[in-house]
């Protein structure tokens, strides 16, 4: 029997380069996200200085880069991810978000990370789905850039979820949730999240790692949303 060939995850051709996901002709077809803060990730007038959200109240990490808004294809593909751990589906999202690091490592001029990390779950969910989705992509990530993965981030307590919680709320929930295993001092981290919406988690675990004297803090994500 003749082995199967891997397909585009859009257009279903066959592709020339299997692990890729994704056909060149798709990936340029990709929306491309609309001018982004480089602080924030979200949308603003200018990609090389922080937006006006941030000159008054800067997020604790240094640096957001992500693909793109919370839209299809990438939504549906979060989705797919965080309930099925198809592995074509996972090097491929990794991919992209490489794709887009790498675009901002030469425009940005970000520091290439130490240390990636990936937003732990509790460890009660984490048993329920089998496998921490943000994990997934941390591992590629860090293999391709020759950097440390860990999974020195833990998750100290459940906490109410997130999602039916107003923004002040969140930040109360989220205090001393998380707990760090490992020496950060001098070292520059990339935090990986799927889908960052208000920020709170991962503005709490930037402050963790930024007291625990973390040179700085990117955060890197799949989808940027409000
Ligand atoms: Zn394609
Ligand atoms: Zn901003």
């Amino acid at each position: 029997m003749l082995p199967m060939p891997a397909l585009c995850w859009l257009c279903q051709l066959p592709l020339r380069i299997a692990h890729h996901g994704l056909c060149s002709r798709c990936l340029s077809n990709l929306a491309t996200p609309p001018p982004l803060c480089p602080r924030c990730g979200l949308p603003a007038t200018s990609t090389s200085l922080p937006c006006g959200r941030c000159l008054r109240s800067p997020p604790a990490w240094q640096a957001l880069v992500c693909v793109g808004d919370y839209q299809p294809p990438l939504r549906h593909w979060v989705h797919q991810l965080k309930f099925s751990r198809v592995t074509a589906l996972r090097v491929m999202l990794a991919r992209l978000l490489l794709l887009s690091w790498l675009h901002a490592y030469r425009t940005r001029a970000l520091p290439r990370p130490d240390i990636v990390l990936c937003v732990p779950l509790h460890q009660r969910r984490s048993w329920q789905r089998g496998y921490n989705q943000t994990a997934l992509l941390a591992q590629p990530l860090a293999r391709w850039l020759g950097c440390t993965f860990s999974h020195g981030l833990r998750r100290r307590r459940q906490g109410a979820v997130q999602h039916q919680l107003s923004a002040q709320q969140r930040r109360i929930n989220l205090r001393g949730a998380f707990q760090l295993e490992i020496a950060v001092r001098g070292c520059h981290i990339a935090l990986i999240d799927d889908v960052v919406t208000t920020g709170s988690t991962v503005e709490e675990i930037s402050r963790l790692l930024l007291a625990q004297g973390a040179a700085s803090v990117q955060v890197w994500c799949l989808c940027r949303t409000l």
